[in-house]
């Protein structure tokens, strides 16, 4: 049984145990050649950065076959401008829809735009490095929370079947993060492993 790192901007090659979902941040030079599977977005931070060329370009990378999920975007109000962000956010989250792939979630200090714009879509939303359990997402039957490291105490009321895990830009290894949240939720790695592959599966429609 593998494990599964549903985010995450390495960029070297996995070992074989491990499937990966390397974020390539449209923007960036492009190393998606290196994984089994990324996503792609733009990411808020470089909402000021943005052009007609980067939407084109998201536009064409994300109908690659590898290409899993859109994301990670969103809002993060903790930097400016968040109505431009937001404007790129429901860009992307209309692309996810077209295409039918999952959208992945950056959201800081933003759950009510965030939710406006998540609540019209079909697809699977998975907000990630997620901290704060909430009510108001867990209604969503399509709301998946990845968790990494960092996050992993705080989310102890989150339901298991709507977790995933990953190891973001962090050094930590999945490995660590997989037998870290094992030992908080009282079961054994090999269990984690079953449902987390089954989320995973489940989330990316693999
Ligand atoms: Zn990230």
């Amino acid at each position: 049984m593998r494990y599964y790192d549903a985010h995450t901007h390495k960029i070297y090659p996995f070992k074989s145990d491990i499937v990966g979902v390397y974020n390539y941040r449209i923007g960036e030079i492009c190393r998606t050649e290196l994984n089994d599977f990324f996503s792609a977005g733009i990411h808020p931070y470089d909402v000021e950065k943005c052009t007609a060329e980067w939407l084109n370009k998201l536009e064409r990378v994300v109908t690659d076959s590898r290409c899993v999920a859109v994301g990670e975007c969103g809002v993060d109000k903790r930097i400016a401008d968040a109505q431009k962000q937001l404007m790129q956010f429901e860009f992307q989250a209309q692309l996810a829809q077209r295409i039918g792939k999952p959208l992945i979630v950056h959201c800081v200090k933003a759950q009510n735009e965030v939710l406006k714009v998540i609540r019209r879509l079909n697809v699977n939303v998975v907000f990630h490095s997620y901290s704060k359990y909430s009510e108001q997402l867990s209604c969503f039957s399509n709301v998946y929370f990845s968790l990494s490291g960092r996050n992993l105490q705080s989310s102890v009321s989150i339901d298991l079947d709507r977790v995933l895990l990953e190891t973001d830009d962090s050094n930590e290894s999945i490995e660590q993060i997989y037998s870290d949240f094992a030992a908080l939720r009282s079961m054994s790695v090999d269990e984690l492993k079953i449902v987390i592959a089954n989320n995973f599966n489940r989330v990316f429609n693999r």
